[in-house]
């Protein structure tokens, strides 16, 4: 990190992904180890895990670390990101580190590398992520049958 962190909420924008649905581009040069976005999470309550909205499957963070009680009961507990936070695109190789503090209700979005104007924007979802949102929409097939919708897409 550097001494000063720069904050580029208005250097990042919505636009068109190339590789999925809409996501977040930089509308100028960003630095390696500047901080992108402090992304604000709102916790969602455990009920929203069993209505299988496109919306939670696809936006949300989940916490798989959490041990309370809801958590053990319901699945990790989900979060939705304010700002840009449930927007960025998944990369194997992102171009950001993300640190989720389930804690403090926030996510810290940083540059990994020089980051070009115009180009997209990308974060590691994670391979838990996956494995969590493959579960839900396992779950979501044997609700629904009408659906045949397996694979977790991030809009
Ligand atoms: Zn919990």
């Amino acid at each position: 990190m550097t001494e000063t962190p720069e904050i580029y909420m208005n250097a990042i924008q919505i636009k068109n992904s190339e590789v999925h649905g809409r996501g977040v581009f930089a509308s100028k040069i960003i630095k390696k180890d500047d901080l992108i976005e402090v992304a604000p999470l709102i916790r969602l309550e455990w009920k929203l895990r069993y209505q299988y909205d496109r919306a939670i499957r696809d936006y949300c963070w989940m916490n798989t670390k959490c041990e309370c009680q809801d958590c053990k009961m319901h699945g990790p507990a989900l979060y939705l990101a304010m700002g840009y936070g449930s927007m960025y695109n998944h990369h194997d190789e992102p171009n950001t580190n993300i640190k989720l503090d389930y804690d403090n209700l926030k996510l810290m979005v940083t540059a990994k590398k020089d980051i070009q104007k115009d180009e997209e924007i990308f974060v590691s979802y994670g391979e838990r992520y996956f494995k969590s949102s493959r579960r839900i929409a396992t779950q979501q097939e044997e609700t629904k049958k009408e659906t045949n919708e397996t694979e977790s897409e991030h809009t």
